[in-house]
């Protein structure tokens, strides 16, 4: 493992909520976000006095980090002036597709290299299913603009099992996303989570049904393959090297430090978390212990989210025989590539990793 760290900040404020959402944050209101501001740096501060690691990299995600407009040149400056942040630190930072050209160029000034932009389909009657904010014509601007900017480094977000989607709409959303040409593209299935608009209205959605979904999905890797994007995890796609720096390090295990409400860390064999609550951290911000990090169950769980895949061996030393069995079972289904003690999931293992893990994992002492 190396010695740096990747460092996350949270801005948990959205002008509005899209129908699909459950992340945390709350409406946005500039006086409310001057506060808030003030109690990151602080924690920012705190932070940095008390870990003398270098960063690698640095992820500010929300909600939605455009509305920092001009500030976020203030914020990593402060991140800055009290970490160790690397020269070829990736610094990543989330738009929308309505984001302002002027919050682009801010965005660079700061020293942002990377930008994830919520792109999500190339439809603009599915957009506003969603609930989104943009047209796909924004989306197609804002890339423009980034790259004229020099940002050579661009993940687009892509939703899938929409709302009346099949497999026409998906290669629609597909061949849009393919002529942005970004570097790199997150895609992942919609969940109804509870708390949300859709699930209010859950009934009336016309989703597809499970075997749909996993037509869907497989159809996305075969096109996405097709076209040189590279599939290292369940989720993420990538041309050339441009896989996530920072999100790599949630999977093969790797230290991150999480500032802001709903931030999760992992730090020195533990982790813990700030709780979902603004004014809670903007009065007395304090993490909540969430256990201790790199349990064998935990290794298994993020390395076989990776196209890598596991040693077992290295998780193990000596593979217990259950899982040799439950892992030739799952080969001849077609859900494992195994070479042992190396396994990995196949795109359709990837498809159910969360029932894959669970069966390796039942009845183990680990
Ligand atoms: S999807 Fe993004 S922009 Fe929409 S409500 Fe959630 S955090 Fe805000």
């Amino acid at each position: 493992m190396t010695n740096s760290l990747g460092l996350y900040i949270h801005i948990p404020f959205c002008e509005r909520k899209c129908n699909y959402c459950d992340f945390y944050s709350a409406f946005y209101n500039k006086d409310t976000l001057s506060v808030y501001l003030s109690a990151l740096k602080g924690e920012i501060k705190k932070w940095g006095g008390k870990t003398h690691r270098p960063i690698d990299t640095i992820y500010i995600g929300g909600g939605t980090p455009s509305l920092l407009g001009k500030k976020i040149v203030d914020l990593v400056e402060c991140i800055k002036a009290n970490f160790c942040v690397l020269e070829n630190a990736e610094i990543t930072v989330e738009a929308n597709p309505s984001s302002s050209n002027d919050f682009l160029s801010w965005a660079k000034q700061a020293g942002a290299n990377r930008l994830s932009i919520g792109v999500q389909s190339g439809s603009d009657d599915t957009l506003k299913i969603l609930g989104r904010n943009h047209t796909a014509n924004d989306a197609v601007a804002t890339i423009k603009k980034a790259r004229q900017l020099g940002f050579n480094n661009i993940s687009v977000d892509l939703m899938i099992a929409l709302p009346n989607s099949n497999l026409q709409t998906l290669k629609n959303d597909i061949d849009f996303m393919l002529t942005l040409d970004a570097e790199h593209i997150s895609a992942y299935i919609l969940k109804i989570e509870q708390n949300t608009a859709f699930y209010k209205k859950y009934d009336t959605l016309n989703l597809p049904d499970d075997d749909a979904t996993a037509e869907q999905y497989l159809y996305m890797c075969k096109l996405l393959a097709e076209n040189g994007y590279n599939h290292y995890e369940i989720s993420n796609f990538a041309k050339g090297e441009n896989s996530s720096r920072h999100n790599l390090k949630y999977w093969i295990g790797e230290d991150y430090l999480g500032i802001g409400p709903a931030a999760h860390s992992c730090l020195d064999g533990k982790r813990f978390y700030y709780p979902r609550d603004l004014q809670g951290f903007i009065k007395t911000a304090q993490v909540i212990d969430d256990g201790e990090s790199g349990g064998k169950s935990e290794q298994l769980m993020l390395g076989l989210r990776l196209a890598q895949g596991v040693d077992l061996s290295q998780i193990y030393g000596e593979i217990p025989e259950d899982i040799k069995k439950k892992t030739n079972l799952l080969e001849k289904a077609g859900y494992i590539k195994a070479n042992l003690p190396h396994i990995s999931l196949t795109d359709s293992g990837m498809l159910i990793s969360n029932s894959i893990i669970t069966e390796l994992l039942e009845n183990e002492n680990i």
